[in-house]
């Protein structure tokens, strides 16, 4: 008998609402819902993955049993096993590595979208170890660290197109990356005719709708945003009365910015010094001015945060902090919180210690002092993720044994072999540990090295139950459209079967996971059942907030920052050995044999991250990866649009399609994520890992990172291009002079 439910795709991170048709338990039809949060039939109207969810749900490459290792570490020999088998020897396995190295010598590596973290963050609280390998870096907490060390708390940013009077996308392209809320409000907000300023090295889609497109040299974003405060600040743009009555520092940062004139700001990063000035005046004076800074900024490496921290200070200086149109500060949730689900506060202080590497702003010192200053106004951040390991050190402890030796990995729903800078260390790292778990949905380069591979259950098998990691009141999703498929599960019940087995079981009460998710909503006053029909729990948005009066003292609220102002001039970065200003760091110049800048990250639909390229009908859209170079630079080098090409960098080399684009000149972008699952997943290269991988050519080590929150170095890399046909190893000073 046919049924519909209501259901949610998931295959990227910002899952719609769909509508599935089941016969005895198997999904055979799925159309959007636009009438579910965050729906909106113009996203999906573009999308081409949802339309996948019933191949997807029976692919003939889906891992449906758990499996164990038989062969060769990466021979691809495999053995069915049963769930509890696989369990019971990882916990034994875990247990005995324990005992000789200590809790710290377990990792876990976590991506998404199709996973739920807190039950990973649980378990390696009780376990006690520290060494969880996130995406952070590269994603979110960079803005979220500088947002909370300015502001207090977390914001986010709004674009309404009916208020919102001028918006710079920086670093965004939604287009792409997901075909989000956000992008639909950028489609609306463009047609609007309003200033929209895009600044992206290349042309992108997101781009296309722009008014103004400023494509900075690779690298020189903070140079940039620095240039727009210094316009501001000297013509006397600001916010007067908010910076006299809530800023902290204005006259220290106003010196600061003295030196970055519009002419320098130019020469720094190509962008003419009359159109950074047009673009501070616009932003300054059109108010409610709206600035969104995404992954772009995130992954530039040492200067990602001085970035972050530039823009922050101009949403402040011009007014537009917590401003209807252009963004609010968020609050924290009604329901439990991720920080109290992950048992965050039990992490032993010998974990703590334990902490690899520890940038002066991701580290548990910097955390501590953020929530002595955020929980007067009630809130606490999560912990896990803001502290998570930095990668490179990771690596390199499984490599080296130092500071001390990590022997086990747990990766959940990621494929860091294609997602995390430099492949060639990392894949060495996974050969040499004692135990390599991965859970996942299909086999993939990472879990091709595997000791045991877990199969997932992803999307429509699951429970949905999307939250900002507790930083925001805000949660949607809903209810599993069907049980799993074959011996499939959610990761909810690896951790909780895993902690159970290794002496948590009093720590995991639940029997489901829907179970966990009622606890979760209990103080709402919401139950699962309820929250699971209408699928999204929010409250309306306040703004000004800093202004709400204390009834028993009678004072304002403020911000929770150390001054109770904006600190433009921030105290706490000062206290923890940081600058307190943005400070850009000086960047090595492409020459030599590696006369151009390399970009990496660029991602196109079909597409999401490392995933999806198993589908046919996808592979169709898109069958190669891109290497895009503007046409002059193309015409320098002689090569040709359509053509293969290689990209080198002193960590080596992988083969692209070139695609003439306008760009910036002297500059090559890189598609990542790609890999060949055709190829076969055995051997020295699985799934042709080396040959496309942009991260074969990134750079990771510690000592480069950005030295607040450790964020490897994905763009403004000195690399070569040349002509496939001209071999191998031809590419260096005499193809580029
Ligand atoms: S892939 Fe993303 S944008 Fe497309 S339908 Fe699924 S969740 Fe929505």
């Amino acid at each position: 008998m046919s049924q519909t439910v209501k259901a949610n795709c998931r295959f990227c991170g910002y899952q719609c609402g769909l509508t599935a048709t089941v016969v005895e338990g198997r999904v055979v039809a799925v159309k959007p819902d636009p009438t579910q949060y965050p729906g909106d039939a113009r996203i999906q109207g573009g999308c081409h993955r949802w339309r996948l969810v019933p191949e997807f749900m029976d692919h003939p490459k889906r891992v449906n049993y758990p499996l164990k290792r038989v062969g060769e570490r990466g021979s691809g020999k495999w053995q069915r096993v049963g769930w509890e088998e696989a369990l019971g020897e990882i916990a034994g396995k875990l247990a005995r590595l324990k005992e000789s190295f200590g809790p710290e010598t377990l990792a876990t590596c976590i991506g998404g979208p199709h996973a739920v973290f807190w039950p990973l963050h649980r378990f390696m609280t009780l376990f006690g170890s520290p060494n969880n390998v996130g995406i952070g870096q590269i994603c979110w907490n960079p803005g979220t660290l500088i947002n909370s060390v300015t502001y207090g708390w977390t914001i986010d940013n709004e674009l309404d197109p009916g208020l919102t009077n001028c918006a710079i996308l920086w670093g965004v392209n939604q287009a792409e990356s997901d075909n989000s809320l956000l992008w639909s409000r950028i489609v609306a907000y463009a047609d609007t005719g309003k200033p929209l300023v895009v600044i992206d090295p290349r042309r992108t889609r997101t781009a296309e709708r722009a008014t103004h497109w400023l494509a900075p040299r690779p690298g020189s974003d903070a140079v940039l945003a620095l240039g727009l405060l210094q316009v501001v600040v000297s013509e006397g743009l600001y916010d007067a009365q908010f910076v006299r009555d809530w800023c902290h520092g204005f006259e220290k940062l106003a010196r600061h910015v003295a030196w970055y004139t519009p002419e320098y700001v130019q020469a720094a990063t190509g962008i003419k010094a009359e159109t950074v000035a047009e673009v501070a005046r616009l932003f300054a004076r059109q108010s409610p001015s709206a600035i969104f800074s995404g992954r772009g900024i995130d992954q530039i490496g040492a200067n990602s945060v001085p970035t972050h921290h530039a823009i922050a200070c101009l949403r402040a200086l011009t007014g537009n902090l917590d401003l209807k149109g252009a963004s609010h500060i968020t609050e924290m949730p009604d329901f439990v919180p991720e920080l109290d689900l992950e048992l965050s506060d039990q992490l032993p202080e010998r974990a703590r210690e334990k902490q690899l590497g520890a940038p002066k702003l991701q580290s548990y010192d910097a955390y501590r002092r953020i929530r002595r200053l955020t929980l007067k106004h009630g809130k606490r951040l999560p912990m896990r993720y803001l502290t998570s390991a930095q990668p490179n050190l990771v690596w390199r402890a499984m490599l080296t044994g130092r500071p001390y030796p990590i022997r086990a990995l747990i990766v959940m729903a990621t494929n860091p072999l294609l997602t995390q800078a430099d492949s060639g260390l990392l894949y060495e790292a996974l050969k040499s540990l004692d135990l390599l778990v991965v859970l996942e949905l299909f086999q993939t380069p990472t879990s091709a090295l595997a000791d045991y591979v877990l199969p997932s259950a992803g999307v429509l098998e699951r429970a949905l139950f999307e939250t900002k990691a507790g930083t925001s009141n805000l949660i949607y999703g809903g209810a599993k459209a069907v049980e799993p498929y074959y011996e499939r599960r959610c990761d909810f019940y690896f951790w909780r079967d895993l902690g159970r087995l290794m002496g948590q079981e009093e720590q995991w009460p639940w029997e489901s996971f829907e179970e966990s998710l009622e606890a979760t909503l209990a103080p709402t006053g919401v139950s699962w059942e309820t929250f699971s029909r209408f699928g999204l729990y929010s409250l309306p948005e306040e703004y000004g907030k800093h202004l709400r009066v204390d009834p028993a003292t009678g004072s304002r609220a403020g911000f929770a920052t150390t001054t109770g102002k904006v600190e433009l001039y921030s105290e706490l970065l000062a206290q923890v050995g940081a600058p307190p200003l943005p400070s850009p760091q000086v960047q090595h110049p492409p020459g030599g044999d590696f006369p151009l800048q390399l970009i990496t990250g660029a991602r196109y639909q079909p597409y999401y991250a490392s995933s999806f390229r198993q589908f046919e009908g996808l592979r169709a859209l898109h069958p190669e990866p891109w290497a895009e170079v503007a046409a002059t630079t193309a015409r320098k080098l002689g090569l040709k649009d359509d053509s293969a090409v290689w990209v080198a960098t002193r960590r080596g080399k992988a083969r692209f399609r070139l695609k003439v684009s306008e760009m910036c000149e002297e500059t090559v972008s890189l598609e990542y994520g790609w890999w060949y699952p055709e190829l076969p997943l055995a051997g020295s290269d699985p799934g042709g890992l080396f040959r496309s991988n942009a991260n074969v050519l990134t750079d990771a080590d510690y000592e480069t990172c950005d030295p607040l929150v450790g964020t490897a170095t994905y763009n403004g890399i000195p690399c070569a291009c040349w002509p496939c046909e001209a071999g191998p190893n031809a590419g260096t000073r005499s193809q580029t002079g």
